[in-house]
């Protein structure tokens, strides 16, 4: 025995002498290539020269990593001969038969053979001169300086296991039958012979032409998609798929997304959690657990990326075990969660590519290389299973193409996209008095509330509520959100004053006993507005509010009277603040002569202290506050109508009226005329209605329709119908008499226009 575990040594020691000569081997073929590709000039005069150079070590490499293959598989019969041995003798002893299970991990835990195949997870050998040493920093392929344990031990245990697959499959192979010869029907009819096992998809399109093997991404083998490169089990249909088809489009951007994951593990050494495919493109999570993925890294990400096409790694399919899995995956929560509660199968796939070896049902493309143009462009946040109650993950996207020119035309769409962005669009819409209006959300965190000094003052009146494990709160006022809004980016002197304007929905939880009508209300909604200016735009920009209100109390045809607040007894801030800060309450005088408390004028310099607005002054000066002034010029519009409704006693004027026109025939062989008529002056923006019923009199439906307050009533009959004409008196029976319905809608537009509180008489 100890003689066997001498012979398995001495193949463990010749095997790491290899295993340096392929490293060094490999450093130079980089060294070499690098040298090509950063110095052109150079290449020139000694190119030919350099590629024989690069070709022979490449084949040297070749030789080697043979040799090795072979030297491998002799360790691991003297290992697991050794094992049996060991297992029985132990076997004998009497002991338990745990001894088996150490056969199965024993031979490779021994030899740090790791990672011969995949230099990209080597360290690279210790660097002969300073001058490599600063190559090595701006090399993406030397990027990565310590890739995660995990990977290296990830990646012994997926050769061991497909080393074990190989031996399995040249046992059957030896004891195998000879009628291994199958038949494969190609789509276009064409008929091939193959071998059961051996013969791939790869071969029987390259048997056709080397053209179509290398665009084809993928096949579909009886209607199931796979692997170019996975044997065929029996007789087979086989279609094979280029980037046009959808499915290998789909194929294409997944196996992209490994790509994406080896560079997020190597660059981040996170966990990758299964990136669901979608859309154009693909994208992958990745969990950090306390950092995330900056948009900064993503030209890194994207040239790992490129060195990982350039390395041609091939994607290797094992069957696996779902218990082995487990093991091999230990390291890993979330993979250990789909194995245990999603994975019902005995076993499953899992896919290698480079050092990346990760859980996946397949298929993918041959190899890395495949990918021809690849663009990581944008990352975001998300979580497992979409539930925010579980892991947050980051999630960056990437697109992939077989040529330059359809990742151009795709760069093309997105740039067409953006420009027709609704958000884009939407910013360049203006108000006449250069409001912006702004949709804001009706419910925040109370963390925002605490901050603008509303929870600790306000919270009574505010309706809370609980979602995931925060409390949030139904706004009772805009003005916290469009804080936000000001400070989502850096604000500079230019664009001020900047007004924002918000007809959002609004709850206050007033005590039920002061509701009333339309005047008190808890859902209500105001026309707000905030103004963020310099202090030097101050009394402009409140002359501004003050013609604003007059303009749209005089059209109400109210008169109104200002007043200057002192502070409220539930007042925010410092009393000095407040001693500057001014508010102007503006009651409006009704029909009655009563006042209502409607619009407001605030001016507020705290705020914008408690949410640290700043914008860069004109002088440079990065930290000074804007000022806030609040504006509401009608209040809660629920109020204004109730106001409204009683200053006219429902006697609305023209251009505000419900009830603008009703159209009375005189008899029933007019009421088709009636019809086209009040149809024809809905279409022109009017709210028109028609008087059909054959058991009133002529003039008791004049009468109802003036009751109704219907400004305007038309009666029509033969003649009117003639003269395509209408008969009008108004509600307060002036007769206007005949007139055509041509210079009728011209007359009622312009009244609505003007909106004129005199419309029936300046008819
Ligand atoms: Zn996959
Ligand atoms: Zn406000």
């Amino acid at each position: 025995m100890a003689a066997e575990a001498l012979a398995a040594e001495a193949v463990a020691s010749r095997l790491a002498r290899q295993e340096e000569d392929i490293r060094w081997l490999w450093a130079e073929v980089h060294r070499l290539r690098d040298e090509q590709l950063n110095a052109p000039d150079r290449c020139q005069a000694e190119g030919p020269c350099l590629t024989r150079e690069v070709a022979q070590l490449r084949a040297e490499n070749r030789e080697l990593r043979h040799r090795l293959y072979r030297l491998r598989l002799c360790l691991a019969e003297e290992l697991s001969h050794q094992a049996r041995l060991e297992s029985a003798a132990r076997a004998e002893a009497g002991r338990e038969a745990a001894g088996a299970q150490a056969s199965n991990l024993l031979p490779f835990v021994v030899i740090g053979m790791s990672c011969l195949l995949f230099p990209f997870v080597c360290q690279p050998p210790p660097s002969q001169s300073p001058e490599e040493d600063v190559k090595k920093e701006i090399d993406p392929d030397n990027e990565v300086k310590n890739p995660p344990n995990f990977m290296k031990e990830r990646l012994k245990f997926f050769e061991i296991l497909k080393k074990d697959h190989q031996l399995l499959l040249a046992i059957s192979e030896k004891k195998g039958d000879t009628s291994n010869v199958i038949t494969v029907r190609v789509a276009d009819g064409r008929i091939v012979k193959g071998e059961a096992w051996k013969t791939t998809p790869y071969q029987v399109a390259a048997e056709i032409s080397q053209e179509l093997a290398e665009t084809t991404v993928v096949a579909k083998v009886n209607g199931e998609l796979w692997d170019l490169d996975r044997p065929l089990e029996g007789d087979a249909t086989v279609e094979l798929l280029t980037f046009e088809d959808e499915e290998a489009q789909a194929v294409y951007w997944h196996s992209s997304a490994h790509i994406l994951g080896e560079a997020l593990e190597l660059h981040y050494g996170g966990l990758l959690c299964c990136s669901p495919p979608g859309g154009g493109g693909f994208h992958y999570n990745v969990y950090l657990e306390d950092r995330a993925v900056s948009s900064a890294e993503l030209p890194v990400l994207q040239s790992m990326c490129q060195a990982i096409i350039k390395e041609q790694q091939p994607f290797e399919r094992l069957e696996v075990s779902t218990e082995v899995l487990l093991d091999l995956f230990k390291y890993d929560k979330f993979k250990c969660r789909i194995l245990k509660e999603k994975v019902a199968t005995p076993t499953t796939t899992v896919y290698r590519c480079g050092p990346l070896v990760e859980l996946c049902k397949g298929p993918h493309i041959r190899h890395t290389g495949n990918i021809k143009v690849i663009k990581i462009f944008k990352n975001s946040l998300a979580y497992w299973a979409d539930n925010p109650e579980m892991e947050m993950l980051q999630r960056v996207y990437g697109v992939s193409f077989p040529d330059e020119q359809q990742m151009a035309a795709w760069e093309e769409l997105q740039e067409e996209a953006r420009a027709r962005d609704h958000r884009t669009i939407g910013k360049e819409q203006h108000h006449q008095r250069n409001f912006k209006e702004v949709l804001s959300p009706n419910m925040y965190s109370c963390k925002l509330w605490e901050a603008s000094g509303h929870w600790q003052h306000y919270s009574e009146n505010m309706f809370t509520f609980d979602i995931d494990k925060d409390t949030f709160a139904l706004k009772p006022m805009n003005c916290p959100g469009h804080c936000l809004m000001f400070a989502h980016r850096p604000r500079s002197w230019r664009e001020m004053p900047i007004r924002l304007a918000d007809f959002g929905v609004l709850h206050r939880n007033e005590p039920s006993g002061a509701l009333s009508g339309l005047t008190c209300v808890r859902r209500f909604q105001q026309d707000d507005a905030h103004i963020f200016c310099t202090v030097g735009q101050i009394e402009e920009e409140i002359k501004g509010c003050l013609q604003f209100l007059q303009s749209v109390y005089s059209t109400f045809g109210f008169s109104f009277q200002l007043n200057l607040s002192t502070r409220p007894e539930n007042f925010l801030g410092k009393t000095e603040l407040w001693d500057e800060a001014e508010k102007i309450d503006v009651e409006i005088k009704d029909a009655l002569g009563r006042y209502h408390q409607c619009a407001t004028i605030q001016l507020d310099f705290q705020l914008p202290i408690r949410f640290n607005l700043t914008y860069v002054s004109k002088d440079g000066d990065d930290k000074k506050n804007p000022v806030i002034i609040h504006q509401a010029i009608l209040g809660s519009v629920e109020r204004m109508i109730a106001i409204l409704s009683e200053n006219y006693g429902g006697k609305w004027p023209f251009w505000l009226s419900p009830r603008q026109v009703m159209v009375i025939p005189v008899g029933p062989t007019c009421e088709k005329y009636a019809l086209q008529i009040s149809s024809d002056f809905f279409e022109e923006g009017f709210m028109a209605d028609v008087d059909l019923d054959r058991g009133c009199t002529l003039n008791n439906k004049i009468r109802n329709a003036q009751l109704a307050q219907y400004n305007f009533i038309f009666v029509v009959g033969e003649k009117e119908e003639t003269n395509n004409a209408v008969n009008v008196r108004t509600r307060d029976n002036k007769i206007h008499g005949e007139i055509s319905v041509i210079s009728t809608i011209d007359k009622l537009k312009n009244l609505k226009q003007s909106r004129t509180l005199n419309a029936e008489e300046e008819f």
